[in-house]
């Protein structure tokens, strides 16, 4: 038999199920309609010994179709399925290789053995998602390794590799070489052993691997791991059942709580970042046959912090890159860094020992900007200054070869300004890294008026070797993370000039999710650092007296953060925790009088709302002046790059979910407290609101359009 994506080969006895459904194996409903045509026709057939399924392309089934997930439930379907590979009467092998995630487990905990190549990585990522596996896992896996090990996966959310799998049990044996004849010959030595089905759904699960303790150190950890979350603890009782609950009934509960997590908020959110995250590649508008050039080898300017972080990235990527610096002692002190940082990763195991030696292989220093005439990207990473920028790029120009990437790692400063310095504007274009590069996933890429298609799409393009997400934007000061930040943080400090203290301030932020209150935030970055930007943009800003002023007062007193030991808070020498500081308080309370600043108390739902609404305010701005090409884009820059909870979706999904009508309400409450300076609503909120319509309405007609 065959479809369109399933056919079935038939050879020395074995029926060969063979899935071929690029790009991913995704069981599409096509899949699951083609595989259930194979199980029939390999229902009672005599000449068959066993039956073996694999995928063709780059993966065995990487998963559900997620586009499913916000349709009818599909959960009896699957189990259904999987139900009837699981009875049928030979052995059912399944051979995995790739990725194998979610869906494309459990698809194989229904086969009765289970083999990989070698490097196939595995894992249950649903509890990620705000889901649980509801396609049979929580049931079967137990049956297969235990509850204790199987909450560990599934609450990791993390894929293990092949070797870890057949250690806890969970596959029967690593192959090597082709997958095709490999698998093959292991079933073909199943079958002369004499071996026949061995289901999963027949097994019982061993009491010991779910004592009260053992499910009492998940709960903790996993409330520790997921605060605010709920999907995790719901896989907990799912997993926990397979011990109570025969296989049936365990299916059934299974469903029941599968269905209730899918429609939580929290599922919402989480699987929206997750589309989010895949779209931001996308840029409507630039021709399908603009192709960027291939990065082989790059160069960066400056081998500060910055400069130090995004050479790593690229010899990550295993790309050789060049660092130039103005004089040996800074590229000493630069290169040492880097040093430190691969090593520290081979102090943590992340890396080995060679692996560095490899990476540190890529990177080289030099004090010649000719050194750069071979790259195909140049990353300018020196210090914050329009006119040293310009300089900088000039030099570029003239060693740069034809059509080479000429990107600048500012905040804050005006990229058409800097594209201005060069010959060739097109080339020019902004890459955001995030402090530390190395880590930071987000990369804000920007295009100037003359950026050309091929130098976005080379840009863009270039985030996947890097592993970092790449969001398009436009020129404007701050670009999207920044310029939304200046809302919120200005609340923040405005407020402790008011009287509220930094850790009440902080609190509310982390109580609701923020990875880090901002001002600790502040603390950690450097006082300083904000300083200098808003002395260096002062023409930018709106006439407030006291705009940034507590920034200020604890910088004057050389309170530059954790690096003085003292900032918004205190701390001991070589520890990040926070002390409440009265001297911080006295000083921001001096400064309060000078600038005539009223006193007020603030109640948490103040705190919140005065942060928070500027923060979804100015988001909304960007999305109306075109700045993002995208709420979702604005979405991921804050959840990967600003610590915004994810299970709240980032910021523009977090504005539909209150509803566009209370941050309307919520602007004009305040509003008519301390003035329209900050806080007019955006045009296009108003506009919402008077049209009963959400950002997501929105931006689906935006969509169409394009
Ligand atoms: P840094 O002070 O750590 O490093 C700057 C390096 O550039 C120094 O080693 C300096 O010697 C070198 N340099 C100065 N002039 C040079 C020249 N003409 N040619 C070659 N090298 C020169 O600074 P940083 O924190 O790495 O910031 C670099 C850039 O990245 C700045 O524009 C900054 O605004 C931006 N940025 C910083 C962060 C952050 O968190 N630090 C985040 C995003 C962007």
């Amino acid at each position: 038999m065959s479809t369109a994506v399933v056919r079935v080969e038939y050879a020395d006895g074995i029926a060969s199920i063979v899935v071929n459904s690029p790009p991913v194996s995704t069981i599409t409903a096509a899949v699951r309609s083609g595989l259930g045509a194979a199980i029939t026709e390999n229902t009672g057939r005599s000449d068959v010994r066993a039956v073996l399924m694999r995928c063709e392309g780059s993966t065995y089934f990487s998963g559900a179709d997620i586009n499913e997930f916000s349709g009818p439930p599909k959960e009896v379907e699957f189990r259904e399925l999987f139900a009837r590979l699981e009875q049928l009467k030979v052995p059912v092998v399944a051979a995995m290789h790739g990725t194998v995630l979610g869906g494309g487990l459990e698809i194989s905990l229904a086969c009765h053995y289970r083999v990989a190549l070698a490097g196939t990585r595995m894992g249950l990522p649903e509890v990620s998602l705000g889901i649980i596996p509801g396609a049979t896992g929580t049931q079967r896996l137990p049956r297969l390794i235990g509850v204790d090990k199987a909450l560990e996966l599934i609450l990791s959310t993390k894929p293990i590799d092949a070797a870890a799998a057949l250690k806890l049990g969970i596959i029967d044996a690593v192959l090597e070489g082709e997958l095709a004849s490999a698998a093959h010959a292991w079933v073909r030595a199943l079958v002369a052993e004499g071996k026949g089905p061995r289901r999963t759904g027949e097994m019982t699960v061993d009491p010991a691997s779910a004592t009260p303790e053992i499910l009492a150190r998940h709960r903790a950890a996993g409330a520790k791991q997921y605060p605010h979350r709920q999907a995790w603890s719901t896989a907990i009782d799912a997993v926990s059942a397979s011990v109570t609950k025969p296989f049936q009934q365990g299916l059934a509960y299974e469903s029941e709580l599968a269905n209730l997590t899918k429609v939580t908020p929290e599922a919402k959110a989480l699987i929206h970042v997750s589309f989010a995250e895949r779209e931001t590649r996308r840029v409507p508008g630039l021709p399908a046959d603009v192709k960027g050039q291939a990065v082989r080898r790059a160069g960066i300017i400056g081998a500060g912090t910055m400069g130090g972080g995004i050479a790593i990235c690229f010899a990550n990527a295993g790309i050789p890159v060049t660092i130039v610096d103005i004089n040996e002692a800074a590229l000493k002190r630069g290169l040492g860094v880097v040093d430190g940082t691969l090593e520290s990763m081979v102090k943590r195991g992340r890396i080995s020992a060679a692996d560095k030696a490899q990476r540190l292989g890529l990177i080289s220093g030099s004090l010649n900007y000719a050194d750069l005439a071979s790259a195909d990207v140049i990353i300018e990473a020196a210090v914050e200054r329009m006119d040293l920028k310009q300089q900088v790029f000039r030099q570029i120009d003239a060693v740069a070869k034809p059509g080479a990437l000429l990107a600048t790692n500012t905040s804050t400063l005006d990229i058409n300004a800097i594209a201005a310095a060069v010959k060739r504007p097109q080339d020019v274009i902004g890459l955001h890294f995030f402090s530390p590069a190395n880590v930071m996933p987000l990369l804000e890429v920007i295009r100037t008026d003359q950026t050309s298609p091929a130098a976005i799409r080379t840009a863009m393009d270039l985030a996947k070797p890097l592993r970092k997400t790449p969001v398009l934007a436009r020129v404007c000061y701050g670009f999207i993370g920044n310029r939304m930040m200046e809302g919120y943080a200005r609340e923040a400090q405005r407020m402790v000039l008011e009287g509220a203290t930094p850790r009440a301030i902080d609190t509310v932020l982390e109580n609701w999710g923020m990875a880090m209150g901002i001002l600790a935030v502040f603390d950690m970055a450097g006082v300083d650092v904000g300083v200098h930007v808003h002395r260096s943009n002062a023409d930018k800003y709106p006439p407030d007296p006291s705009y940034y002023q507590a920034d200020l007062a604890l910088f004057d007193a050389g309170r530059l953060g954790q690096k003085t030991s003292k900032g918004y808070y205190r701390y001991e020498p070589g520890d990040r925790k926070r002390h409440d500081d009265p001297e911080a308080l006295a000083l921001l309370a001096a400064a309060a009088r000078r600038l005539g600043v009223p006193q007020s108390e603030h109640s948490e739902q103040e705190i919140l709302e005065r942060c928070l609404y500027p923060l979804l305010n100015e988001g909304i701005r960007i999305l109306e002046e075109g700045v993002a090409l995208r709420a979702g884009d604005i979405d991921v820059v804050w959840t990967s790059g600003y610590g915004f909870p994810r299970y709240r979706g980032g910021p523009m999904f977090h504005a539909d979910a209150m509803g566009l009508r209370s941050l309307y309400d919520g602007m004009l409450k305040y509003r008519a407290r301390f003035g329209p300076m900050h806080w007019e609503p955006a045009p296009l909120l108003k506009r919402l609101v008077e049209e009963g319509r959400t950002l997501a309405d929105w931006q689906r007609a935006e969509s169409q359009k394009a």
